[in-house]
Order: structure tokens, then sequence, then C-alpha cells
């Protein structure tokens, strides 16, 4: 395995080429490229140009990103199936690696449609504080293959996208979470089927000893238990309403409950106690972007929740607080607001930017929700702040439901503004310019 062996890469992003430089370094022959660029230091067993024959290659590495199936296969992954030859994701590369190097680190998968990224943090947080060797990566944070080699009490804390598990092999984690599955993605997996049979691979080649945590609010995840429970791994269900060592957190929200439920179920499982949970999650600061408070002036918190790009992850916002004034807008996703409705009531007033507020605000009038069309962030964060002092108010929510491209590069771009205009107001005493 590896040394002497062809590998092919497809994709030289972060994640791609930190693949390309784990097969190097462990003695393999590569081929490598990029649709669009391809800038790799040269090396003596790596060639950089498209593969058109995929014999003799011991396994395709294809980026995440990059579709196999739906909604249109790659050229390569097609001629990868027509020629026999497995497709596989940097974690399946990681976890042989790691053996391969005699190691019996533990690997912990975490997946799901939304709660991925806080619960892989918050899960290597744990273990971490704990003392226990911990690398924490994948879909998102460090490539797989850019994690270090870790000894035999060391943690490995994978974040799964649902492309990364259904090119996974031999991988085989101590313990794995599926947190939800909402409808998501299902241009890539067809139906609610499709898209639940890849994130049930999570629990691939798991047996007796091994720990499945499983959410409980949707139907998909609990058809999943079900299975699961007629074999010889061991069920968590991860109820959200007050979990152990949930007091003790800082993050509010019943989702959090949740991925905390994840965190206390994977930890004790892999054998920390009790205490040492409870105190790392303590500790634990959360996710920049994802409720994170970023401010506080005049008794109004300012809280930046620029992650939630969709109405499901806005609900979760308006869950956490009783009441609040909205910062919402962008790009608009399919479906709108809709399903915010029944939490209308604790929206104070919305202030909508970007170029689809126009969609927001119809829905919110239908429901007789004030709100105030503001353009962009540096007149809605202001007025909002004036607004929720005269009417007692006590949070300031940006939590657009909206993509973020109309007016900044990303979401992070976004909530890293919002924390400029909220410096700005806290560096004015709360003057609101
Ligand atoms: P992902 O990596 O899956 O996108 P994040 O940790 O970045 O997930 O969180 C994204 C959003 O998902 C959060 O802002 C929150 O609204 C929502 N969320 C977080 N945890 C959960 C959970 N356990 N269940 C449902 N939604 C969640």
């Amino acid at each position: 395995m590896f040394a002497g062996s062809r590998y092919a890469v497809c994709g030289l992003g972060r994640n791609g080429t930190a693949v390309v430089e784990a097969l190097l370094h462990m003695g393999a022959i590569v081929q490598a490229w990029d649709d669009r660029n391809a800038d790799l230091p040269p090396h003596e067993r790596l060639t950089v140009a498209p593969i058109t024959d995929l014999r003799g290659v011991s396994a395709l590495i294809l980026s995440p990103g990059i579709p196999h199936t739906l909604p249109k296969p790659h050229p390569v992954a097609t001629l990868a199936r027509a020629q026999g030859i497995p497709i596989l994701s940097d974690a399946e590369i990681l976890w042989r690696a790691v053996r391969k190097a005699g190691s019996s680190a533990r690997f912990v998968s975490v997946t799901g449609t939304n709660g991925k990224s806080t619960t892989t943090a918050l899960i290597a947080h744990v273990f971490q504080h704990a003392g226990i060797p911990t690398a924490a990566g994948g879909n998102l944070g460090t490539a797989s293959l850019a994690l270090p080699l870790l000894g035999n009490n060391g943690v490995y804390v994978i974040e799964m996208s649902s492309y990364m598990l259904e090119r996974l092999d031999h991988y085989h984690a101590q313990a794995a979470c599926l947190l939800n599955i909402t409808p998501d993605h299902l241009d890539r997996h067809g139906d609610m089927e499709g898209y639940t049979r890849a994130k049930a691979h999570v629990f691939d080649n798991m047996g007796q000893g091994d720990l499945a945590a499983i959410g409980n609010d949707d139907p998909w995840c609990n058809a999943i238990a079900d299975i699961l429970r007629t074999r010889d791994i061991e069920v968590a269900t991860l109820n959200a309403d007050n979990p152990p060592a949930f007091e003790s957190m800082a993050l509010p929200g019943r989702h959090n409950a949740q991925n905390v439920a994840a965190a206390w179920a994977i930890a004790r499982h892999l054998g920390l106690s009790e205490d040492a949970i409870r105190q790392a999650v303590s500790s634990f600061p959360g996710l920049e972007h994802r409720l994170q408070k970023v401010a506080e002036s005049h008794g109004i918190s300012f809280i930046n929740d620029s992650k939630a790009t969709n109405a499901e992850a806005v609900s979760k916002a308006l869950a956490s607080y009783e009441r609040v004034m909205w910062i919402a807008g962008g790009v608009s996703k399919a479906g709108g607001i809709e399903m915010l409705v029944p939490w209308f009531d604790r929206i104070g007033k919305a202030y909508l930017i970007g170029q689809d507020a126009n969609i927001l605000a119809n829905t919110l009038a239908e429901h007789n929700v004030p709100f105030e069309m503001c353009g962009t962030l540096d007149n809605a964060v202001p007025t909002a702040f004036r607004e929720a002092q005269s009417a007692g108010v006590p949070i300031v929510l940006l939590s657009p439901a909206c993509a973020s491209f109309d007016q900044f590069a990303s979401f992070e771009a976004r909530g890293s503004y919002f924390l400029h205009i909220c410096d700005n107001i806290v560096q004015s005493g709360g003057s609101g310019t």
C-alpha cells in the first residue's frame, strides 16, 4: 500500500493538495490535476496532467466538491467506474495511513445536515482539554491529510460531508455521530432516500464496541437508528432536552444542547470522565459566525450568526432567544423564510438588506411583522441597535436566511463586517454611528 503504488488525484484545492503531498511523502507515484489550475511544486514521482486511462492505478481520490454521481459525474469518475477503479476520499487515505504507521489512534466521525463543524470542534475541544492528543478537520478546517500522525492514545475527529462518506471503503470509526437529516444537497443525492443512504455510510464497518450517536429530531435519523439497533453497535440517542453538561455551556439553544449530547456520548464512550467533559464544555468558545456574541453596548448584545444562510439555520437562532431585532437578507434560498412563521412572534422588528430583501419583506408583511428596508449592514445595524434600546429588546441578531454573495465574498466576510460595525458602535460609546 502507498509506496510504489499509483494514485490519481482530481481537484487540487486545500484537500487535494494535502492528498498529493501525503501520498508522495509515503512513497506513492501520483498523477494529479485540477480542471482550473494546478500549481504544485515539482516532484520526481508526480505528474501534473489530466488522466485519460486509470489502468494500474490503485485509487482515484476526488476532491469533496467534485461529483461522482449526481448532478453530473465528473468524466474521470465515470472513467474510474468503467475501469473498476475505487473512488476514495481523503479521510479513507488518512485512516489507511494511520493504520499502516502502526498507530491504533481512534477515529470519531461527525456528520449531519447541520451542526457538523460545531460538534466536530466541540468534541475535539473536549478531548484536547482532557489532555488527549487530538487532531480535528476533514470537510472543514484542516484537510484530513494535513492532520498530524497521532500515536495509540490519539483521537482523530473528522467532519464528513455526504460525498466524503460515499467514498469510504475500509475506514472504521470507533464512534460516529449523525446529528440530523433535513433536505439539502438533493441535487447531489437525488432524493431524501439517496441523501439518507449517503449519510448512513458514516456507520459503515462499525461493529461491537463501537458507538453510533444519533439525533432523534427527524424520521430519517430515527430509521437509521432502528436499523443499527439490530446490529451489535451501541446506539446513543441524542436527546436535546437538558443533556448532561449543557448547564455549563456558554452557547445557547436546543441545537447546541444536542451538540453537547453528542460530545458527551462520544467522550464517555472513549473513556473520559464526567468531570473532565463538564469542565471542557464550560470552556468551549463556539465557532465564529454561529450565534457568536461579538459585542455588547447599553445592555444590547450583538449576535453574529452569518453562517445561517437558510431558514432552517435561522429557526435555531430564533429558538435560542426570547426576543430579537433581526437583521436578514442577501440572496434568498428556495422556500424563502416561510418555515420561520412559527417563530415570527420573537421578532421585534426585521431590518432587511441585500438583493432579495423584498422576498423576505413579502412574507413578513403577510404576517404583520414590522420591517424596514435597510439596504446594507451599515444602515441596518445602527438602526436595529437604536430601536432595540427604545423597544427594550436585548438582542440584535444577524441571521440572514440568505447567501451573502450579492454584497460579500463569503458568509465569513459578512460576519466580520458585522463585527466591525458593532465594534464601531461600542467604541463610539453606543451612539450608534
Ligand atoms: P455545518 O458544519 O453542518 O454547516 P455548523 O456547526 O457550521 O454546521 O452550524 C451551522 C448552523 O446549523 C448553525 O448556525 C445552527 O443554526 C445549525 N445547527 C447547529 N447545530 C445544530 C444541530 N445539532 N441541529 C440542527 N441545527 C444545528
